[in-house]
C-alpha cells in the first residue's frame, strides 16, 4: 500500500514526476538487460557522415556532466550509410540545462519541449530523455489515447520505448564511438524491416501520425513494414481525422519531400490512409487526367530531391490542389461568374476547404495563388500582355506549371512549346510569334463608353 503510494507520487525508479534522473544516473544500472552495446568494428558507421554541429552538441553537454547521444533518424540512416538531413541529441540534460550549457540556444515548443543548439547555420534539436506517463487521466492524453503533452521526463531505457520504431530507437555515442540499441534496431535495420515498438495498436491510437511516418519512411529507406506493424494500419486509418491540421501538414511535406513521393502515395493508397488528407488524394487519383497530373508532378519532385537539388513546396501543393481549383473554377463560370473572378473565387474556396483536413501554411499558400492567377495568362499571346508575364517575378514557376499542365494532356502541347520559344526569343521573333488579339483581350482594352445621352429615341 505504501510501496504504491510512493510509486504513484514518485514513479517506479523514486523520482518524483516530470524529473530527470541525475546526471550518470541512468548510465549502466539502468540500463535495460535487453540493451545491446554495439562497437563501431560492428556498426562502421562512417565518422565522416556525422555532423560537426552535432559532435560539439554532444561534447558540451559530456563535459558539463550529462548523458548525450546522436539518436533516431541519424544514427538508422548512419546505419544505412546514407548521409542525415538533420542531427537531433538526446540526453538526460533539462531544457533549461541545456540552455545553460550553450550560449546560442533556445527552448521551443509546448507539446515537446526541446532546446535549439545553433552552429553558424545548422541547427540541432536537444531533446531530454522522455518517461512514461504515470496514469490515465493525467491530462497527456485525450479521450482516445492521443497524447497532447509529453513533458514527462525519465531514463534513457523509457525513452527508447517511447520512440516509434526499432530503427528510430538507437543511440550513438560519438566519444565512444558506441550504438546503444534498446530493442534490435540494428538487427530490424540490417534485416530491412521497420517494425513498431510495444503493441501497434496501442501506439497507432497515442499518436496517429506513426501511421503516416510508417508509410514514409519504409518508402524512403526500402524497408518492409513488419507484419503486426502494418496489419492494423487500414483498420485504424480513420484516427488520422482526429490529429490537428498543421501537425498532418508537416508530415505530408515530409512525406513529399522525401525523394520517394510516389512510391509513399501508392502505399498511402493500398494502406487507405488517404482518404481526408487532402482532397487530391480522395477525388484526383480517381479522375485520370487528375492523376497523370499529379503524378507527373510528384515524379519532378521526386527526381529534383534525389538529384540534390530543392524543391519548393509552394508549387508541388499548387500542383496538387489545382484539379480540384480547376473543377471549382468551372462550377463558378457555369453559376455566371466571370472568368477572371471565377477562379480567385476557386482558390480561396479550395485553400480553404483544404484547411479544414491538414492546413497548408500561409507562407506558402500566397505562391500557390500566384502560380494559379498567372494560368490563363499563359493562354493570352498577343498584343503586349506575354511580356508583361515574362516579367512576373513568379514566371519560371508559372511557366512550370504549365508545362505540366501541357504534359498530362490538359493543355496542347503547343501551347508550353510557344512560351518555351518565346521567352527565348529576340525581339523581332518575339514579334513574329505574336497571336492576331483574341476576342476577350479586344473587350477588356476597349475603353467603357459613357452612355450617350438618349437623343435619337433609342433607349441605352
Ligand atoms: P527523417 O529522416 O525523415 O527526419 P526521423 O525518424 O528522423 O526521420 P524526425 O521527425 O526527425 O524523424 O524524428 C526524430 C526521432 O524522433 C525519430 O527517429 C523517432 O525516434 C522520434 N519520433 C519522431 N516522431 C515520433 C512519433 N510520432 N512517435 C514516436 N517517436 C517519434
Ligand atoms: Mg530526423
Amino acid at each position: 500500500m505504501i510501496k504504491q503510494f510512493l510509486q504513484k507520487v514518485f514513479g517506479k525508479r523514486g523520482l518524483p514526476p516530470g524529473q530527470i534522473s541525475e546526471p550518470g544516473q541512468t548510465s549502466k544500472k539502468g540500463k535495460s538487460s535487453a540493451m545491446q552495446v554495439i562497437s563501431a568494428s560492428k556498426h562502421k558507421i562512417n565518422p565522416k557522415l556525422i555532423s560537426q554541429a552535432a559532435l560539439k552538441t554532444c561534447d558540451g553537454l559530456q563535459k558539463a556532466g550529462f548523458e548525450a547521444y546522436i539518436v533516431g533518424g541519424a544514427v538508422r540512416d548512419l546505419l544505412l550509410n546514407h548521409p542525415p538531413k538533420d542531427f537531433d541529441i538526446a540526453t538526460n540534460a533539462t531544457p533549461e540545462q541545456v540552455n545553460k550549457t550553450f550560449r546560442r540556444s533556445r527552448i521551443i515548443g509546448r507539446r515537446f519541449r526541446l532546446v535549439h543548439v545553433l552552429w553558424g547555420q545548422e541547427t540541432i534539436e536537444v531533446s531530454t530523455f522522455r518517461g512514461h506517463h504515470q496514469s490515465e487521466g493525467d491530462g497527456e492524453t485525450n479521450d482516445s489515447g492521443r497524447i497532447i503533452r509529453d513533458n514527462i521526463f525519465g531514463s534513457i531505457e523509457e525513452d527508447a520505448v517511447r520512440r516509434d520504431f526499432t530503427a528510430n530507437a538507437l543511440y550513438y555515442d560519438p566519444k565512444r564511438h558506441e550504438v546503444l540499441d534498446f530493442h534490435n534496431g540494428v538487427a530490424d535495420i540490417r534485416a530491412k524491416t521497420l517494425r513498431i515498438i510495444g503493441d501497434p495498436v496501442k501506439r497507432y491510437q497515442e499518436d496517429p501520425v506513426r501511421m503516416l511516418r510508417a508509410v514514409r519512411l519504409s518508402a524512403k529507406l526500402g524497408l518492409k513494414l513488419e507484419h503486426t506493424t502494418e496489419a492494423p494500419i487500414r483498420k485504424l486509418a480513420d484516427l488520422l481525422e482526429d490529429v490537428p491540421p498543421s501537425r498532418l501538414f508537416d508530415e505530408m511535406l515530409k512525406l513529399f519531400l522525401s525523394g520517394h513521393a510516389i512510391e509513399s502515395i501508392g502505399a498511402l493508397r493500398a494502406q487507405h490512409l488517404h482518404h481526408g488528407l487532402l482532397p487530391l488524394l480522395d477525388v484526383v487519383l480517381e479522375q485520370p487526367l487528375g492523376e497523370k497530373f499529379v503524378m507527373l508532378a510528384l515524379k519532378n519532385t521526386d527526381d529534383r530531391i534525389l538529384a540534390g537539388k530543392s524543391s519548393n513546396p509552394s508549387f508541388l501543393f499548387a500542383t496538387l490542389l489545382w484539379h480540384e481549383v480547376l473543377q471549382a473554377w468551372l462550377e463558378n463560370q457555369k453559376r455566371g461568374e466571370p472568368l477572371i473572378p471565377a477562379l480567385h473565387l476557386a482558390m480561396n474556396e479550395i485553400i480553404d476547404k483544404q484547411g479544414e483536413k491538414m492546413a497548408i501554411h500561409n507562407r506558402y499558400t500566397a505562391t500557390m495563388k500566384e502560380i494559379w492567377a498567372m494560368q490563363p495568362r499563359f493562354e493570352q499571346r498577343s498584343g503586349k500582355r506575354p511580356y508583361a508575364l515574362l516579367t512576373n517575378p513568379k514566371y519560371r514557376a508559372g511557366y512550370d506549371f504549365l508545362l505540366l499542365r501541357c504534359a498530362s494532356g490538359e493543355l496542347p502541347e503547343e501551347l508550353g512549346e510557344w512560351w518555351t520559344r518565346f521567352a527565348d526569343a529576340g525581339t523581332e521573333e518575339r514579334t513574329s510569334m505574336l497571336l492576331p488579339d483574341s476576342g476577350l483581350q479586344k473587350r477588356r482594352r476597349r475603353p467603357r463608353k459613357k452612355k450617350p445621352a438618349a437623343t435619337n429615341g433609342e433607349s441605352a
